[in-house]
């Protein structure tokens, strides 16, 4: 019912906003406004898509701002030659709006773009790691960064606006736009919120905002990551405090830090969808939490309010809608809210007010004062200083989620680089990117950007090994250890909903090559790339090593600085990436958050293994029967120096376990996991093995009375035992290793 869907303003958080509104600004405002005509005041409410509208069109329907989104073509491509440019086509709309003509009021048009991962509708531009990485590199100065290149790229185009941050807080990964969303956990999200804002427009409280920034969009408001089942632009059934708590947090910081916009969202809010919903746009955005910038519709969203079309909604615009995303549908709806604001349907106050918003950010923005036309800012776009903070993205953003050790690789190896995304630049960037879906690009649509293989090869081709790229897997030559790159085709909104976590349902494509190089017993390392985690069971047992990569875009070279050791053998750069999101132990876990009752993950939220906590060098992992008999069978290994004879046991105060092995004496390690109780574990062997390179490998047998539940935590240590490092003299230092015993 209507009462479901009302909120208590009183009940939500506040913003301490700068606020926008400065005397200048207003006192420029009134005196435009004075010489609008009605006509000029709803078309500034209205936005076109360049697909559909030309710049003559302007002539007769004064329209507000422009936006190039998911229908039009990629601009600016190479391959499309003579093609039209950004610049071009910024200026031909501008130099209509700008027009001197009689009966004409001149109001520079603001023209808004899904720059979501860096300006990814532009060829050559920098293309960041999506937002779910960014979640995981937990590195707010590092988001700042990206948010000040991006701005730059984009506004080198001559593109006024960002339709980002996306603020949504996805609950349930089958959704299609999860990786657009920092984090399941909504105080993370509240963090990157005002980082990205800040990197996007510049610092809040400038009366006009500096050259090489644009204007922000916080989307989308609210709940779109809430959806019953993850469907996207579905229906939000939460309890208004549920909605406030999960939802809600990332807004106030956007406001905060000066948000000029704000999106509002396709989904319903227990059956009324956003766009008419009155008391959440105009009672608590504008209202409670005091925004003043304008509130822009998502693409022909008002069209799905209860009554209304794509051309008729007047309720959209009194729920409190400043600006229609109309892309195909301006027309239409130019003329028909013209009619309702003279018949009095749309009330004039309510005009009034979202003109007055509307200018206010082109003010703010500096749009009056800009130069015209546009002139290309040559260098800008794919600069070598915003390429490499994307690769420090990628860097940073990469999980390790189990590694047996083969992990890092020698500088000298000889690899083999094999799966469907290891030579493709589009699909290493997802969604957004050249167009809509992502889907239809070559790498020579990316003249800016190094795909994971050619990044590979550089490595090791630096350091006297050598990278071949096998699409199959197969070889000649027997490789040193082989780099399998596969996982998500490119998807964007309702496009990549699915019913179940199951990667790759059906087509177990990547599973076989897995397979196959295990059997050939050459060391595999998997990087995953994918959108949002998903039941990879198989996949991870059949791996050495596995590195959930997310959608890294243009810098492929990233991943070859954390796998590649350098010339000592040593890393050059460790794992830093922690899950934002947590992994499913089965394909039917959907909905998996942090905090909730019952939470049992495979790899906790915060999970992420690294080389300095153990995460290799040497490696201690566990290894999964492959017989579901077998389940709570595991094998602990480990691979280092190991300086003189040395001793183990088997904590009995953890592990009640039998203890018979002569090498089990003098306490020197112990099992521990997270959770109540403990399991038994008999039969522990030990093996010790000394390598040909004199390592010594360390290999422990077990098997459990039962599967723990969360994380193991092995703490070796004794002071005269050195894996490779792991242990401090004289001291006990702890490893996190998933002892998770994936079912086959
Ligand atoms: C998406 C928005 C996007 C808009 C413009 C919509 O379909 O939901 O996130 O900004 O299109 O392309």
């Amino acid at each position: 019912g209507a009462s479901a869907s009302t909120a208590h303003p009183d009940l939500w958080p506040q913003a301490r906003s700068r606020g926008l509104v400065d005397p200048a600004t207003e006192a420029f405002v009134t005196e435009l406004m004075t010489r609008m005509s009605l006509e000029e005041k709803v078309g500034q409410m209205i936005q076109a898509d360049t697909s559909a509208i030309t710049p003559d069109d302007l002539r007769r329907y004064p329209l507000g701002s422009i936006l190039s989104g998911g229908s039009s073509p990629p601009l600016g491509r190479p391959d499309r030659s003579p093609g039209p440019d950004w610049a071009a086509t910024v200026n031909a709309f501008e130099a209509v709006a700008m027009e001197p003509r009689t009966g004409h009021t001149a109001i520079p048009l603001i023209f808004g773009i899904d720059a979501v991962h860096g300006n990814n509708n532009v060829v050559g531009a920098t293309l960041f790691p999506h937002n779910i990485a960014l979640g995981a590199t937990r590195n707010l100065d590092l988001t700042r960064r990206i948010g000040d290149a991006t701005a730059q790229e984009t506004a080198a185009a001559g593109i006024h606006w960002a339709f980002g941050p996306t603020l949504a807080v996805p609950q349930d990964d089958r959704w299609g736009r999860t990786y657009e969303g920092y984090s399941e956990d909504p105080q993370l999200v509240r963090a990157f919120s005002g980082a990205m804002v800040e990197g996007l427009q510049g610092k809040p409280g400038l009366t006009t905002i500096q050259v090489g920034r644009v204007a922000a969009s916080a989307k989308h408001f609210l709940g779109d990551g809430g959806t019953t089942s993850g469907v996207d632009q579905g229906n939000t059934e939460l309890s208004e405090a549920e909605l406030i708590a999960t939802h809600a947090p990332g807004y106030p910081p956007a406001i905060n830090g000066g948000v000029m916009t704000i999106m509002a969202s396709f989904n319903s809010w227990n059956g009324q969808k956003m766009h008419g919903n009155r008391s959440l746009l105009t009672d608590v955005l504008k209202g409670r939490m005091g925004f003043d910038g304008f509130i822009v519709g998502d693409w022909n969203g008002h069209a799905q309010v209860a009554g209304c079309t794509k051309t008729d909604c007047a309720a959209s615009f009194n729920a409190g809608l400043d600006m229609a995303m109309a892309p195909d549908s301006w027309q239409g709806l130019f003329d028909t809210t013209l009619a309702q604001v003279r018949a009095g349907t749309i009330p004039m106050e309510r005009v009034d007010d979202a003109v007055r918003r509307i200018l206010r950010v082109k003010h703010r923005l500096g749009l009056f004062d800009t130069a015209r036309p546009f002139a290309d800012r040559p260098g800008v776009i794919g600069a070598p200083a915003h390429r490499a903070i994307a690769r420090e993205a990628v860097r940073q953003s990469l999980v390790l989620l189990k590694n047996d050790g083969v992990l890092p690789l020698r500088p000298d190896a000889k690899l083999l680089v094999a799966g469907t995304h290891a030579d493709d630049i589009g699909l290493q960037s997802g969604g957004w990117t050249l167009s809509w879906q992502g889907d239809g690009n070559s790498n020579a649509d990316f003249p800016n950007a190094q795909s994971i293989y050619a990044g590979l090869a550089e490595a090791v081709r630096a350091g006297g090994g050598s990278a071949t790229l096998s699409a199959d897997g197969s070889f000649t030559d027997r490789p040193d250890a082989a780099i399998v790159v596969f996982g998500e085709m490119p998807y964007a909104e309702g496009r990549g909903d699915v019913r179940t976590l199951e990667f790759e349902a059906g087509d177990k494509q990547s599973l076989a090559l897995l397979q196959r190089l295990k059997a050939a017993g050459i060391p595999t390392v998997s990087v995953f790339l994918s959108g949002r985690p998903l039941w990879v069971n198989p996949e991870l047992n059949q791996s050495d090593a596995f590195v959930a990569g997310w959608l890294p875009g243009s810098e492929g070279g990233g991943i070859a600085d954390v796998l590649i050791a350098g010339p000592d053998g040593a890393p050059r750069h460790d794992f830093r990436g922690r899950l934002s999101f947590s992994w499913p132990k089965t394909a039917g876990q959907f909905t998996l958050n942090v905090g909730q009752d019952g939470y049992d993950p495979l790899f906790p939220y915060d999970y992420g293994l690294s080389y300095a906590q153990g995460g290799s060098v040497p490696q201690l992992a566990e290894e999964a029967g492959v017989d579901a008999s077998l389940a709570n069978t595991g094998v602990f290994f480990a691979r280092g120096r190991v300086p003189g004879p040395f001793a183990l046991q088997l904590d009995d105060t953890v592990t009640q376990g039998a203890v018979d092995s002569p090498l089990l004496q003098e306490g020197a390690l112990q099992l521990r996991w997270r959770g109540a109780g403990t399991a038994r574990i008999t039969g522990p062997e030990l093996a010790l093995s000394r390598e040909t390179n004199g390592d010594t490998a360390l290999q422990l047998q077990y098997r459990m009375d039962r599967v723990p539940a969360g994380p193991v935590q092995l703490t070796l240590g004794n002071g005269a035992l050195d894996v490779a490092g792991l242990l401090v003299a004289g001291g006990w230092r702890s490893l996190r290793v998933p002892l998770h015993c994936f079912a086959p």
